[in-house]
């Protein structure tokens, strides 16, 4: 298993390539950008309620045999949140203040 290093955040759409240091990621990888996480998700996961960790960035250089960015290219597929903005709003005030341990 690999992360699919998504292209894009899931809430302004902006570009998240795999060098990108400002790409953060739930466990399950749902895909943010830091601005976002900040300012709009206050480290709230939209789809899960957990929170974030910087995506770490695939390697570009083939280090070891077949653990590179060529070898496991990332995600072509960019994903867009399917929730409202007002019920993402609700979700995330219902849920930041709850401890990440406690999630
Ligand atoms: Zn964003
Ligand atoms: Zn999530």
């Amino acid at each position: 298993m690999a992360l699919e290093l998504r292209p894009n955040c899931e809430y302004c759409d902006v570009d998240l390539p795999p060098a990108s240091t400002a790409a953060r990621i739930c466990s399950y990888e749902c895909t943010f950008c830091a601005d976002c996480v900040e300012t709009k998700l206050h480290n709230v996961c939209p789809n899960c309620g957990g929170g974030f960790a910087p995506r770490p960035i695939r390697p570009a250089n083939e280090w070891r045999p077949g653990a590179c960015l060529a070898k496991r290219p990332p995600s072509t597929k960019r994903v867009r949140l399917s929730r409202d903005v007002a019920e993402v709003e609700a979700f995330v005030r219902h849920v930041r203040d709850v401890a990440p341990q406690d999630r």
